[in-house]
């Protein structure tokens, strides 16, 4: 099965092992890749792992949190991924995407630039910039 980040590579050699909890994604690209990928594949716990929690949407109401990205993930399509731009630092990244993404057949997609924060060794989504 190839992944479901686009990257045309197999699941297992791209994002299956950061969603296993295997290895830590060492580019905030990767992380960025990875996040998408487990939103198509309904993974709301790595999504949860892996926001900082400075961002506006984190909640300490993980139950809640877990039923939300659920019922986000169920109802879209996720058709594509395509990375615009990629910068990243020592301890800050910024990383700016169109997802392809369609909800009850309609072309839902969007371009966001996410910044990234580095909390010790891992890569952490903050916010939309
Ligand atoms: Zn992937």
């Amino acid at each position: 099965m190839k992944c479901l980040c686009h990257s045309g590579l197999p699941h297992s050699e791209c994002c299956g092992p950061y969603h296993a909890r295997k290895i830590l994604p060492e580019s905030a690209l990767q992380l960025m890749r990875s996040r998408y990928s487990a939103y198509a594949y309904k993974h709301p716990e790595y999504i949860i792992a892996t926001t900082h929690p400075e961002n506006p949407f984190f909640s300490k109401d993980s139950a809640a949190w877990t039923e939300s990205i659920l019922q986000f993930c169920k109802k879209t399509e996720f058709r594509g991924l395509k990375i615009l731009e990629f910068v990243e630092g020592d301890q800050e990244a910024f990383v700016t995407f169109l997802a392809h993404i369609f909800q009850n057949g309609k072309d839902v997609s969007f371009q966001e630039t996410s910044r990234f924060i580095k909390v010790g060794d891992r890569w952490l989504y903050h916010s939309m910039q």
